[in-house]
């Protein structure tokens, strides 16, 4: 499958972005969100390139355990709160519960044509601030949507924050998993063309993307099973990444300032250090707790939205124009839900009652 980008016109974009970067009158305070842009356009490139050469190499050396803490340490900054007590006790927790059993998804014959018209009419039901967000977007990148049939990829928004660019990348896996993808990536482009701060990297990316594919639960009627197969598969990610996430966090409080250690770690067992990397390092514990913050947040929102729609839609429309995904929770205790209440006795009984009653 052709890519709709093509490599000359990101390197164009990357060329432009450089020559931004350099111009000396640049303000300090534009170039972190310059270097963010350049990049987005690197790793469309990569992924352009990996199929042709091997630009992705699978380097997983033994610094990969000294790289990890010295990440995790950097992280702190940012993210002080996942490093508290009551964080890790809860992460410790869900790491417990079991995994359910899965059903297999039907295939649905969809092309990607009927898929993106799909997702435009679940936008329309929406509201008119949704729909006219959604077209807004398709109107600053005409070739918005890429689908492909590599597996590696579930699906991504790759966003040129300084130009407000978004591209939208979709697995074409012919089942129900298409649509509920192309929705949480146009949820993705819609918050972020309304981003008036820089601060994506926010714990939140995620709750607006797993919303909108809560609501279309609500919304359609003819795909009930794949869909509730589809959340089971979100509540078992949960489960999966909370288990990945203890590992790290308990590593990490092994390892974490302690560099000798670590250098002993790389020189005596080298192939003890790159099985666990591999075991343990694949997934950033940054991104595991965002994705679980991210999807019990949406639940819990959820629960609220199936009595009162029009509220809970008012709030969320408000807090995207607001441009500042940090804020949500400003909106919400207005309905009482409070956000840092994240409650996994109710966890499990919670996601059996929206998602998976018929398991
Ligand atoms: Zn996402």
């Amino acid at each position: 499958m052709q890519y709709q980008w093509k490599k000359k016109e990101i390197i164009n974009k990357i060329r432009i972005l450089l020559e931004i970067f350099n111009q000396e009158e640049k303000a300090i305070e534009d170039k972190p969100i310059i270097v963010s842009s350049i990049e987005t356009y690197y790793k469309m490139l990569t992924l352009i390139a990996a199929k042709e050469i091997q630009l992705i190499s699978e380097e997983k050396n033994s610094n990969n355990l000294e790289n990890f803490v010295k990440t995790m340490n950097s992280h702190k900054k940012d993210y002080p709160f996942l490093f508290e007590e009551e964080h890790k006790d809860f992460i410790e927790k869900l790491s417990k519960l079991k995994i359910i059993d899965q059903k297999k998804y039907s295939k649905i014959n969809s092309k990607p044509k009927e898929l993106t018209k799909e997702a435009k009419l679940f936008f329309q039901s929406l509201n008119t601030f949704m729909i006219d967000n959604l077209n807004e977007v398709e109107k600053i990148n005409p070739h918005l949507y890429h689908f492909t049939k590599n597996s590696d990829v579930f699906g991504c928004c790759f966003f040129d924050f300084y130009n407000k660019i978004p591209y939208i990348l979709i697995r074409h896996s012919k089942n129900i998993t298409d649509i509920l993808t192309t929705i949480h990536e146009i949820g993705h482009s819609i918050e972020y063309i309304n981003s008036t701060t820089n601060n994506f990297k926010s714990i939140n990316t995620e709750f607006l993307p797993y919303l909108l594919e809560m609501f279309f639960y609500k919304y359609n009627k003819y795909y009930q099973n794949d869909l509730q197969n589809n959340f089971l598969t979100s509540y078992n990610n949960v489960i999966y990444f909370a288990k990945d996430a203890y590992k790290q966090m308990n590593l990490y409080e092994r390892f974490k300032g302690d560099e000798k250690i670590v250098e002993k770690f790389n020189n005596f067992s080298p192939i003890l250090s790159h099985k666990l990397c591999q075991n343990n390092f694949e997934i950033p514990f940054i991104d595991v707790v965002k994705y679980i913050h991210s999807y019990m947040n949406a639940s819990k929102v959820y629960e609220v939205y199936i009595d009162y729609p029009k509220e809970v839609l008012n709030i969320l429309i408000n807090s995207v124009k607001q441009g500042d995904i940090n804020q949500y929770h400003k909106y919400f205790n207005q309905i009482d839900i409070n956000f840092n209440d994240l409650n996994i006795e109710n966890f499990q009984q919670q996601q059996e009652k929206l998602f998976i009653k018929k398991y």
